[in-house]
């Protein structure tokens, strides 16, 4: 049994938060939003009135929060767990946030005396409460091995990416081949329907063919050929436009930071600014398909 202090409480951090109590760790939850706090303590966290309060004698820190800036603000900013949480406390930040606000968060933490891994997630909000999330850690070998047993008990598949920051960036490389693949899934469909084919006959044959990926196996964005994908409820999020463009942003970013090509990469973040310039950040990613046959 550990101590842990998780901070984060939304759609994500909800789920991990309920894992983490099954698997008879005594969890104090915080979170601004006082019923997201109230979820926590239902499903047996305790429910704590601040940071500090959550922070007070834990020997681990888990946050889930939006971005960047609230990462830094919640670990360094005034009244942070910085100010608050006891020298050699371990943080797991399973946030999505720039490479390079990762790394800053690393060096602020050694430099308080703290260990940290960045341990983004690839898997929605399902997965987080099922407990299956893949995680992607970055820190050194020794913060790793601290935080593996604590990512198992919310995770299927835990990997070690390298050192401060790798976990961002294996979780942003990763996200970007997604969003390529899914425009190249939907497009690839569209094209075999204008030339005469179904989309269950184009499945059956380019899913055991070359062109197979997971966006079309798995998520296939067009109705009919996998029951469990957001194409069979009208592009119900799943996995939302506006979260598929922060993650784009964020490889933009990090490319042009560290001089790497990614023409197709910046080409998918302009399909998924367009679609949430034209009010369907709520649509689920795989919509770019109703787009191209001119349904939004
Ligand atoms: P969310 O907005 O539902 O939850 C974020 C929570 O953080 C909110 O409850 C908010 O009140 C809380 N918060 C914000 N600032 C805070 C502060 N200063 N102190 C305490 N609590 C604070 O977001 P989410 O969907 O749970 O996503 C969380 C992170 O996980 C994001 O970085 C996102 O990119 C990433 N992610 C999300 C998904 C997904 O499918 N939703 C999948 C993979 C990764």
């Amino acid at each position: 049994m550990t101590k842990i202090a998780f901070i984060g409480l939304g759609n994500m951090g909800g789920g991990m938060c309920a894992n983490l109590v099954k698997a008879g760790h005594a969890v104090a939850a915080f979170d601004l939003n006082g019923e997201a706090v109230a979820a926590a303590a239902a499903k047996g966290a305790r429910a704590a009135a601040s940071v500090a309060d959550a922070v007070k004698d834990a020997d681990v820190i888990v946050s889930m929060l939006p971005a960047g800036k609230h990462v830094l603000g919640v670990y360094f900013g005034p009244d942070g767990v910085g100010a608050h949480a006891a020298k050699g406390t371990l943080l797991i930040d399973c946030s999505t946030i720039a490479v390079t606000d990762a790394r800053e968060a690393h060096s602020q933490a050694e430099q308080a005396g703290f260990l940290m891994v960045d341990a983004p997630v690839s898997g929605g909000v399902a997965a987080a409460e099922a407990g299956t999330l893949t995680f992607m850690a970055g820190g050194t070998a020794a913060a790793y091995e601290r935080a593996a047993p604590i990512l198992k008990a919310m995770g299927k598949n835990i990997f070690h990416a390298g050192g401060a920051g790798n976990g961002q960036a294996a979780k942003i490389a990763n996200n970007m081949l997604l969003g390529i693949s899914m425009i190249g899934t939907c497009e690839a469909f569209n094209l075999a329907e204008k030339l005469g084919l179904d989309a269950e006959t184009f499945f059956r044959i380019s899913s055991v063919s070359s062109g197979q990926c997971w966006s079309m196996t798995s998520y296939c964005p067009a109705p009919g050929p996998v029951p469990t994908s957001p194409a069979n409820r009208d592009y119900k999020p799943g996995f939302a436009v506006a979260m598929m463009l922060k993650d784009l942003h964020l490889a933009a970013d990090a490319a042009k930071a560290a001089g790497a090509d990614i023409r197709l990469g910046e080409m998918a973040e302009g399909i998924y600014q367009n679609l949430s310039e034209r009010g369907f950040d709520g649509l689920d990613f795989s919509g770019v398909m109703k787009d191209l046959k001119g349904e939004l």
